[in-house]
């Protein structure tokens, strides 16, 4: 179940609180056609990371001007697509990319993608991008001899962060490295805040609109000449998209009770294994609550979500709502087995066929 509106309110809710800074959605979070064109409406940018992510928005007619091609290591395919659909802005971090961004676009806008180490984050991209602090300069200046168009500095301070600390402490290192920079010439005018933004999760605190204020504050203190780009996945569709999943099983094994579901690993929950997350399980049964396995549909062993999970006892057929899991799950979904993904219903046109006046989605915010 998706809600557009919850799509909405969130994309508000980024523009309200750091007014001076531009979306990029990050669509690999949920590629969902409709969340696209909600995006559409609302005039946000885009952050892409392949061919197949450029050509969908460009055939919804998304000009190229309005997307970075955010993903550090490019394919030809990708670059092939930056010329087809105009896309100029990129992010890079190595010496190799530099030829290959000159090479298919001359003069591109490029932003040098930092790394920011941050042991914190729920999914630490830092491990795989970023070009390291003393390395910065050297590659802009080899940027600079390309031909390109050397804007800027981005980084990412990995997904699912839940305190302003690792933005503040990204922020320090970018200017520092922008005062030096400064003396060698360069005028970087953007800086790409990357991705991050949270998300309720079980056992997590944190209070988004203070980390939100915090962020703006310091960049209107440091950073008021900068152009500020970013680029949220996880925050602008997690909390939009509803799961109900059905038991389709039930058995005991080793003394231990197994729920079997209509969705699975292979499935929704692809994000237990991709994005390493925790799902909420509502029964709405009443009863002590025991200890249960739960299974997908599959006829694959690895094909179990949660063990230990406490819940309610449930009978096949019972449903089960699983809220704030439109990140990073239905977008890794698969059909292995011949399972179908979940089919998805938007949640508006639910609630006005049922009458339900302005009810919303949104079990966590
Ligand atoms: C995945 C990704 C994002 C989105 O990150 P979230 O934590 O989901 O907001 C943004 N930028 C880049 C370059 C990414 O790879």
């Amino acid at each position: 179940m998706l809600s557009l509106e919850q799509i909405e309110k969130n994309y508000d809710i980024l523009r309200t609180h750091i007014p001076q800074m531009r979306i990029h959605y990050a669509m690999k979070a949920n590629p969902d056609l409709r969340i696209l064109e909600t995006m559409i409406d609302k005039n946000a940018d885009f952050d892409v990371a392949s061919d197949g992510e450029i050509r969908t928005l460009a055939s919804l007619g998304v000009p190229g001007e309005k997307m970075i091609y955010a993903n550090p290591i490019k394919t030809e395919a990708g670059l092939k697509a930056c010329v087809d659909a105009g896309v100029t802005r990129m992010t890079f971090d190595s010496e190799s990319e530099i030829c290959k961004i000159a090479k298919w676009v001359p003069h591109a806008t490029v932003l040098l993608r930092l790394r920011i180490d941050n042991p914190k984050a729920h999914v630490d991209l830092n491990k795989k991008f970023g070009a390291p602090r003393e390395k910065a300069l050297s590659l802009m200046r080899l940027a600079r001899q390309a031909g390109l168009d050397m804007a800027g500095i981005a980084f990412h301070v990995g997904s699912q962060v839940t305190t302003a600390d690792s933005y503040l402490h990204a922020f320090d290192v970018v200017h520092e490295l922008l005062e030096e920079a400064k003396n060698e010439g360069f005028d970087l005018p953007i800086m790409d805040i990357g991705g991050g933004f949270p998300i309720p999760e079980t056992g997590v605190h944190y209070n988004l609109t203070a980390i939100l204020d915090q962020i703006a504050a310091r960049l209107r203190e440091d950073f008021s000449d900068k152009i500020i780009w970013s680029e949220p996945g996880r925050y602008m569709a997690g909390t939009a998209q509803n799961l109900i999943t059905k038991v389709i099983g039930v058995n005991e094994r080793n003394g231990q009770v197994w729920y079997f579901l209509d969705d699975g690993i292979y499935g929704t929950f692809s994000g237990v294994i991709f994005d390493q997350w925790d799902y909420k399980l509502i029964s709405f049964k009443e009863g002590e609550k025991i200890p249960a396995t739960f299974a997908g549909p599959s006829c694959d062993s690895l094909d179990i979500m949660f063990r230990g999970k406490m819940t309610e006892p449930l009978e096949v057929d019972d449903l089960l709502l699983v809220p704030v899991c439109g990140a990073y799950t239905s977008a890794s979904a698969t059909t292995f087995n011949g399972f179908k993904k979940a089919r998805m219903v938007i949640w508006e046109d639910v609630r006005d066929e049922l009458g339900l006046g302005n009810e919303q989605l949104s079990l966590a915010v």
